[in-house]
């Protein structure tokens, strides 16, 4: 792997572990110093969710939004109006999680949970 590639890479997943909110890859690009080729952003991201525990998640306007994954799980709050994706770093499911693991016999290893609605900003429009 050539030095600028490795260089790229260690940008973007610095990019990526500094934001609190899930990233698209056009947001990845805009906030690189030195531009890659777009395809370049595209291959580290998937690189990235092989051995990086990047993550994404789609939301009905399907557009791959990449954060990565520091806890053992992910929760989102997401604006139908103005898309904006925030994560929440607090779980508050881990009791339920326990009672549905309990009565459906299932090993839950790890869960993602978003809500849709309307942001503050886009209810004050
Ligand atoms: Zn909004
Ligand atoms: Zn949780």
């Amino acid at each position: 792997m050539s030095s600028k590639l490795t260089g790229y890479r260690k940008e973007i997943l610095n990019i990526i572990s500094g934001s609190t909110v899930p990233l698209t890859v056009r947001d990845i690009y805009d906030k690189m110093q030195n531009k890659p080729d777009y395809s370049t952003v595209y291959r580290a991201m998937d690189y990235f969710v092989k051995k990086h525990n990047v993550k994404h998640i789609t939301f009905c306007d399907n557009v791959k939004l990449y954060f990565r994954k520091s806890g053992k799980n992910a929760h989102f709050l997401h604006c139908t109006s103005c898309h904006k994706t925030i994560q929440v770093d607090k779980c508050f499911v881990g009791q339920e999680e326990k009672n549905i693991s309990e009565k459906y016999d299932f090993k839950i290893n790890d869960h993602f949970l978003y809500f849709m609605g309307i942001c503050s900003e886009c209810r004050s429009i």
